[in-house]
C-alpha cells in the first residue's frame, strides 16, 4: 500500500476525560470552539493536500477525542470541501469514531447522507462497574440505546475494546451482549498501558491480562473474525484500510492539534503541537526528515505487527536499499530457527509466526540491535 494514502482529522474534544486516556483531548471548551476548529481543519486540508500528490487517497478518518462533539453541519461542509479539492470520497474508506453517549438518530443519519461508510464505536467494556472504573462517561444504557441505531444505517461497524484492567471481568459475557447490538465486522482490542498518573486504573497482572486477551481472541475467532494485526480482528475483507496505511508504510496526512503525518515518498514526518488555539491560528506545525535508521525501525515496528508482514521488494522501493544490507541476515535466520519469524511467498515476505506475535517486543529488540546503519 506504499503509493496509497489517507487523511486523518483529529477532533480533540471530550466532555469528560477518561482516567486511562493518554490521547490529546480537552474536557473544557467554549461552545463556539468546535465550529472554529472545524473551519481551521478545512483550511488546513486545502493548504496541505498537495503533500499527497502522486498517491491514491484510500481512506478518510475522523478520530479523537470525540468526533461526536462536532455539529452535523461540519460533516456536510467537509464533504463540500473534499469535492472542491477533488477528493473522491466514494472511493475511500470513510470512517468516523463515535461515542454512543453523544448521538441521536439525526446525527447518525447525517453521517450516512455525507457518505460515511465505516463507523468505529468506542465500547471499551460492557459493564457499568468497569466503565466507571475507567472514568468513561458512556454507560451500558447509552450503548444499548444507540449502537443499534448505527447498525440500522451502516454495514461496516468496528468496536474498540480495552483489556488488562477490571478485575474478574467476564469478557466473553460482555462481548456476547455487545454483539447482540450490532453485527460487528471488525474489532480493535487494545492491551491497557497504564499512564503514569495517580488516578489511572490499576493494571491487572500478566496472567489475568493474558486470560482476558485469550477470551477475546477465542470469542472473535468463533465468529469468523481473525487476527490480522496484533490488536485487530476482522471478517475477511473488513480489515481497516486506514490502519493498514500505518502498518504498510503508506502515507497519511494528519490534520488537527496533536495530529502527526508521514509522507512515505519523501520520508518526512510532521506534527501539530497539542494546542488547540495554536492550531486555530495556523501555528504549531513542525516537520523533520527521518534518517535511514529511523525509517528501517519504522518499517520493522509497523510491518511485523500485521499478519501479511514486511514485503522486502516494497522495503527496497521505499528505502532504496536491500533489506539485508540494513538488517543482519544472521539475526533474522536465528529468529526463524527459534520459530518466531518466518518467510512467506517466494521468500520476499518476512512475518511473525503465531507464536512470534506474542513476543513482538523481544523480536524488535533483537532486530533493532541488528540494524547496520
Ligand atoms: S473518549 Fe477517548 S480520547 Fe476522549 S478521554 Fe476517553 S479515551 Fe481519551
Amino acid at each position: 500500500m506504499s503509493n496509497f494514502s489517507g487523511i486523518y482529522f483529529h477532533i480533540p474534544f471530550c466532555p469528560k476525560k477518561c482516567l486511562y486516556c493518554d490521547f490529546f483531548s480537552v474536557p473544557e471548551f467554549s461552545k463556539a470552539l468546535p465550529d472554529e476548529y472545524g473551519k481551521a481543519l478545512l483550511n488546513e486540508l486545502g493548504s496541505r493536500l498537495g503533500e499527497l500528490s502522486g498517491t491514491k487517497i484510500v481512506s478518510v478518518y475522523f478520530g479523537g477525542g470525540s468526533p461526536t462533539v462536532m455539529d452535523e453541519r461540519f460533516f456536510r461542509k467537509f464533504v463540500e470541501s473534499a469535492s472542491r479539492l477533488g477528493i473522491n470520497l466514494t472511493e475511500t474508506e470513510f470512517t468516523v469514531e463515535v461515542n454512543p453517549a453523544d448521538i441521536d438518530r439525526s446525527w447518525v443519519k447525517n453521517l450516512k447522507e455525507c457518505g460515511v461508510n465505516r463507523i468505529s464505536i468506542g465500547v471499551q467494556a460492557f459493564d457499568d462497574g468497569v466503565l466507571a472504573g475507567m472514568g468513561r462517561r458512556t454507560t451500558v444504557g447509552d450503548m444499548k440505546k444507540n449502537i443499534p441505531l448505527f447498525a440500522e444505517y451502516f454495514d461496516n461497524i468496528s468496536c474498540d475494546l480495552i483489556y488488562g484492567l477490571g478485575k474478574d471481568r467476564k469478557i466473553d459475557q460482555e462481548l456476547t451482549k455487545v454483539f447482540e447490538l450490532a453485527p460487528f465486522r471488525h474489532v480493535s482490542a487494545y492491551s491497557y498501558a497504564r499512564p503514569d498518573r495517580k488516578n489511572a486504573p490499576e493494571l491487572l497482572d500478566e496472567e489475568e491480562t493474558l486470560l482476558q486477551e485469550r477470551e477475546i481472541r477465542d470469542f472473535l475467532q468463533e465468529r469468523g473474525l481473525s487476527r490480522y494485526e496484533i490488536s485487530n480482528y476482522s471478517l475477511p475483507g473488513f480489515e481497516s484500510r486506514h490502519n493498514m496505511l500505518y502498518w504498510t508504510y503508506g502515507s497519511w496526512l494528519g490534520i488537527g492539534a496533536g495530529a502527526a503525518s508521514f509522507i512515505s515518498g519523501t520520508g518526512v514526518s510532521s506534527r501539530y503541537a497539542d494546542d488547540i488555539e495554536a492550531f486555530v491560528s495556523g501555528d504549531g506545525l513542525s516537520s523533520w526528515k527521518l534518517t535511514l535508521r529511523e525509517k528501517t525501525e519504522e518499517f520493522l515496528l509497523m510491518g511485523l505487527r500485521v499478519k501479511c508482514g514486511i514485503n522486502l521488494d516494497c522495503f527496497k522501493e521505499r528505502l532504496g536499499k536491500e533489506f539485508f544490507e540494513l538488517v543482519s541476515e544472521n539475526v533474522v535466520s536465528d529468529l526463524v530457527q527459534e520459530g518466531l519469524l518466518e518467510f512467506g511467498g517466494n521468500k520476499e515476505i518476512i512475518k511473525c509466526t503465531e507464536r512470534g506475535s506474542d513476543f513482538l517486543n523481544v523480536i524488535l529488540i533483537k532486530l533493532f540491535d541488528a540494524i547496520r546503519c
